[in-house]
């Protein structure tokens, strides 16, 4: 482990040192779109409705509304209003928009169902949870989620979300 002697930085530079991740609270019917976007490694929460103090209080706290309705605009002007019906249509709006980064690295880095970050799990730990031929193919790339417990592996679903992201041409 390499020690390092801590570097005061004043506080703008430190801020602008700090890479901007879009953090996001997506209303009914993008369900869909919550859980894609998890699986490539964005923080979002999702649930059908919100109360209008609670939707209001994790904007303030820096996370961006995504909707399908026109009038949430009136309420939240930040919001990034979705026009596609479509999964697909709706991912390609956010990169037109600048709000999608597709990071290969960071696919399957939360839990699908938590939306906390995953951690390296032991495998010796999770042997006696899964079965066998996850083993054999990548015990490195197993993680688990710190909140339910689950594990998590590069496999087959891994393998269609590539080739269904490429079908749709992102
Ligand atoms: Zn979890």
């Amino acid at each position: 482990m390499v020690m390092r002697k801590a570097i005061r930085i004043p506080f703008q530079k430190a801020k602008m040192l700090i890479p901007m991740e879009d953090r996001f609270v997506a209303e009914a019917m993008l369900g869909k779109l919550a859980k894609w976007l998890r699986m490539m490694g964005y923080d979002i929460l999702y649930q059908r409705s919100y109360r209008e103090e609670d939707l209001a209080r994790l904007l303030l706290g820096g996370r961006r509304l995504l909707s399908r309705r026109v009038e949430a605009q009136a309420r939240h002007p930040g919001v990034l209003l979705l026009r596609s019906d479509h999964v697909g249509g709706q991912l390609k709006e956010l990169k037109s928009l600048g709000c999608l980064k597709l990071d290969r690295s960071r696919f399957f880095t939360r839990c699908l169902l938590c939306n906390v970050p995953l951690k390296d799990a032991d495998p010796e730990a999770a042997r006696s949870t899964l079965p066998d031929y996850v083993f054999h193919e990548n015990p490195s790339g197993i993680r688990f989620c710190p909140e339910c417990g689950r594990f998590f592996w590069p496999g087959t679903h891994r393998n269609r979300m590539l080739k269904q992201l490429e079908e749709w041409g992102l």
